[in-house]
């Protein structure tokens, strides 16, 4: 049997055809059935008797017949295979399609996100997404093209790797073979590309999986793709260059259509004073609703900026309150590097970042790295880490760089956003064929999900409280137990505060009534200690008191471990952390209390009893 595409019928007029497709559309009249048959080419016109009859919408069947001319009367000018038909001699039904759970032959835009993308392969089979996903396709393969022509080479990174520093957490995979260890996902392959620069490779790239454990947004999932590229011997305005002749060639292979040929630059202060943000739409209006593309370079960003208090990667990473702004391995400008060696300035200090923007999107970024050691070495001692943890962390680019490596810098340009906008799609979804749902849920299959017993036992893992893995935030999760106990309270909601001084002016409460939540480690073991905001912990006392020979404030990695939050955030209920609560008598007998419930936005003021009467502290006296 020699298959024939619906759109190769054209060339085959007279001709007997075998067809295999799908039934796009079926119309009965009776005596003769029309159908629609739909494959990757597109859809033909097969009529036949009433046997097609029993076929319905997306079945899937082999048509063998005719191709002829439709009669004058019957031409479909807004097919292109409207001019033909095939008069069907013999059909057999290859798979049955069964009701639909939705209908496919809409745009679908207005469904259910969740069902939509439980059946993400029905949904997949419309026409808008048809296109969209081939475009990303067509769009990769140019993109290939132009760097294959200009000698660079292919090549894959690790999946299962050690952290990567792009800024946000790390998703972990357990070792079978080393209980109680782990490898993590690859936020990109920025060091491997690296290293692979001291290989002596001098132009790499790769279409990239990212994963990175960031907060959702609608729009948001936790992978990503990226075209990944790094060259040797080049300066910033080389790898400039380079990206925005491939990303033009392709951009224009598939159709997309470029406002600018010459793509602007702008500083960041140019672009902070210009548009109050360093990634901004050049486009005007009727740009905006012809599809154009304004592409534009942001360059000169500051290296360094103070941690966002509200961001766990940000604070994990800034230990000296200073953090990167994009990239820990870039190099500063010329005339910044002294200023980073000694230190200095650090404020001031500009990278030779750059990123690409393109209407309003980040469309990607890169920077020249920093090969010399010693720079390296100094942008995480700026950021706080002591000589072991820059040894634990980037020890190995440390021992690389002094083994002969070029200087050499490179970019990601992000894909899936490149796609939406090409496609003239809203939602960065459209252009991925499975993505995730808003809430993290894998489409079709069902992950995450819980794993066996005996697969926790292999790896050495112990789920420690189901309470904490529910998806409720802490302030949900505290709000309905309060319900639960038909306790009264009152929640607050306020701009983030990070000290009880700035809780209660914010709260409106005094500082006495603040009950800060202390999470200590008493010979060796997380418990927490309550106290009013206006005194302090007398750690002796307490000592003395339950007859503990050790015990000190937790470090803010061993806090965030046992409760997940951020200093500031912890409620009074070690309960909710499986840690024993003590609270202290002068605290007790005040009428109410105040807190932080989980966050630095949100509070909770409740009667001292009540809070006494559901959490059950021990209770007794150890401030000063
Ligand atoms: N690794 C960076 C990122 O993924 C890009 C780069 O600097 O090459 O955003």
């Amino acid at each position: 049997m020699q298959r024939t595409l619906a759109l190769q019928t054209l060339e085959k007029i007279g001709q007997e055809v075998t067809l295999q497709g799908w039934v796009d559309t079926i119309r009965d009249h009776g005596k003769l059935v029309f159908i629609e048959l739909r494959d990757r080419s597109g859809k033909v016109q097969i009529v036949g008797d009433k046997k097609l009859g029993k076929l319905s919408s997306e079945d899937v069947i082999e048509v063998i017949g005719k191709v002829s001319q439709r009669p004058e009367q019957m031409i479909n000018p807004d097919m292109p295979t409207g001019t033909i038909e095939v008069q069907a001699s013999n059909s057999s039904l290859l798979n049955e399609c069964k009701e639909l759970p939705f209908p496919i032959n809409t745009d679908g835009s207005q469904l259910d996100e969740e069902l939509k993308l439980k059946y993400r392969y029905l949904d997949l089979r419309r026409e808008r997404l048809q296109k969209t996903i081939r475009l990303r396709s067509k769009l990769i393969e140019e993109f290939r093209k132009t760097l294959f022509s200009e000698d660079f080479v292919e090549i894959e990174t690790p999946m299962l790797t050690k952290s990567t520093k792009e800024g946000a957490r790390d998703f972990v995979v357990p070792s079978r073979f080393n209980p109680g260890k782990f490898y993590a996902l690859p936020q990109s392959p920025q060091q491997y590309k690296q290293l692979l620069m001291t290989a002596g490779f001098e132009r790499y790239f790769q279409i990239a999986r990212c994963i990175r454990d960031e907060d959702l947004r609608a729009d948001r999932g936790f992978e990503f793709t990226q075209l990944d590229l790094e060259m040797s011997f080049t300066k910033r305005e080389d790898v400039m260059e380079m990206v925005e002749k491939a990303t033009k060639t392709a951009v224009l292979a598939v159709g997309g259509k470029l406002k600018d040929q010459q793509f602007p630059v702008f500083t960041y202060q140019q672009a902070m004073d210009k548009f109050g943000a360093d990634k901004f739409d050049l486009r005007t209006e009727e740009e905006k609703s012809s599809g154009v593309l304004a592409f534009a370079w942001v360059i000169d960003f500051p290296f360094f900026k103070k941690v966002n208090r509200e961001d766990v990667a940000e604070v994990r990473d800034g230990k000296s309150g200073w953090t990167f702004t994009h990239n820990p391995f870039s190099i500063p400008k010329d005339e910044f590097v002294q200023d980073h060696l000694d230190g200095k300035n650090v404020e001031n200090i500009l990278t030779t970042q750059y990123d690409l923007v393109c209407n309003g999107y980040e469309a990607g970024g890169g920077s020249i790295r920093a090969h010399d050691p010693k720079i390296l070495a100094k942008t995480f001692e700026i950021m706080g880490y002591s000589e072991y943890e820059i040894e634990k962390s980037v020890g190995h680019m440390l021992e690389a760089f002094k083994l002969g490596t070029p200087p050499h810098g490179g970019i990601a340009l992000g894909l899936d956003r490149l796609v939406m906008l090409l496609a003239k799609q809203t939602s960065i979804k459209e252009g991925i064929a499975f993505p995730m749902t808003s809430t993290g849920r894998t489409a079709v299959m069902d992950a995450p999900s819980p794993i066996t017993e005996e697969q926790m036992k292999e790896l050495g893992i112990q789920i420690r409280s189901m309470k904490q893995t529910t998806a409720k935030s802490v302030f949900e999760q505290i709000c309905s137990y309060l319900d639960s106990e038909k306790v009264e309270y009152k929640k607050f909601e306020h701009k983030p505060v990070f000290t009880s001084e700035e809780a209660a002016t914010i709260r409106g409460t005094s500082l006495e009534s603040g009950a800060k939540a202390l999470v200590c480690l008493a010979d060796r073991k997380p418990v927490m200690i309550v106290i009013s905001a206006a005194n302090k912990l007398d750690i002796k006392a307490f000592k003395q008191i339950y007859g503990f020979k050790d015990v000190a404030m937790a470090d803010i990695d061993t806090l965030f471990k046992v409760t997940g939050l951020q200093p500031g955030a912890v409620p009074p209920f070690g309960s909710l952390f499986e840690i024993p609560t003590y609270m202290d008598e002068g605290l007790s007998r005040l009428e109410t209390i105040n807190f932080n419930a989980g966050s630095n936005t949100q509070s909770i003021q409740i009667k001292s009893k009540d809070y006494i009467e559901v959490e059950k502290p021990d209770v007794s006296n150890f401030v000063k």
